[in-house]
Parts: structure tokens; C-alpha cells; sequence
């Protein structure tokens, strides 16, 4: 069974069958899903009232994944710090590793938003990119 199968959203019936509770957020409604699982497989997935809200309770229970946002230092620029985010979904186990990489980088400035900041990060073919512009700081 998978480390993302053993977290305390989930309850194991006394048949095998364990199950993680979801709160969809794909739209506001939240529906509230139920992912049933035998021996880390999906074999049942409830409360959800469309296709996009079915997807998304399989990938949340079986590879969960965020869009990463935070700062990294700037050197020379008129800010310390600029905000960055991940291009796309990053799998949430390998957010912790992400963030050490983050926290040891510095990038110079100018910097553009859309920047390519650290590019394939920890090999997952997700980029973390500038959320913004920065320039240069001016010692007149
Ligand atoms: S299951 Fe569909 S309707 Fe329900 S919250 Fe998710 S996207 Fe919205």
C-alpha cells in the first residue's frame, strides 16, 4: 500500500475495505467524496455529481498533487524575496524536498514574471516559475 493510503481521512471496515473521505474542490459546491479502497486499488468512488468531481477523487486518493507557492531570495534586486510558484501540480510527497531546493536557491535580478526560476525540479517535469517582476536595485 502506498504512504498516501495511510493518513487520518482514512477508515478500514472490518471486510478490508478501506475509505478516504474527500472534499472535491474543483468547484464551490465541495462536494463531500468517498473513495473506497481494497488493498491500495479504487474500487468505489461515491458522492460526487459530475465526471471532473469523479477524477479528481481517484488522483487525490491515489497521487495527490498541489500547485506549490511561496518565496525565494533575490540577490540585488528592490525586493528580497520574490513569489514563485510550480508550473503545474506537484505530487505532495515531494513538496517537502521542493521546498528545501527553494530555500537553498537565490536568483539575481531583473527578474520577469513568468520567469523560469528553477527548471524540472526534483525531475518531476514541473518548473517553478516568477509570479512576478523585480528589478534591479540602484545604489545612486
Ligand atoms: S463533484 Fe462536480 S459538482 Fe461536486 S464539487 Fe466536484 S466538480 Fe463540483
Amino acid at each position: 500500500m502506498s504512504s498516501n493510503l495511510l493518513d487520518e481521512s482514512l477508515n478500514k471496515t472490518s471486510c478490508g475495505i478501506t475509505n478516504k473521505d474527500i472534499t472535491c474542490i474543483i468547484c464551490p459546491i465541495g462536494c463531500n467524496l468517498k473513495v473506497s479502497f481494497i488493498d491500495g486499488s479504487v474500487i468505489e468512488i461515491l458522492g460526487y455529481n459530475c465526471k471532473k468531481g469523479m477524477e479528481y477523487g481517484y488522483s487525490e486518493a491515489v497521487n495527490p498533487t498541489r500547485i506549490l507557492t511561496t518565496t525565494i531570495r533575490v540577490e540585488g534586486g528592490v525586493l528580497p524575496v520574490l513569489p514563485v510558484k510550480s508550473d503545474k501540480p506537484l505530487p505532495k510527497n515531494l513538496l517537502f524536498e521542493c521546498m528545501k531546493i527553494i530555500n537553498l536557491t537565490k536568483i539575481k535580478a531583473p527578474i520577469r514574471l513568468g520567469d523560469m526560476v528553477i527548471e524540472n525540479i526534483l525531475d518531476s517535469g514541473v518548473n517553478i516559475i516568477a509570479t512576478r517582476n523585480i528589478d534591479i536595485k540602484c545604489f545612486s
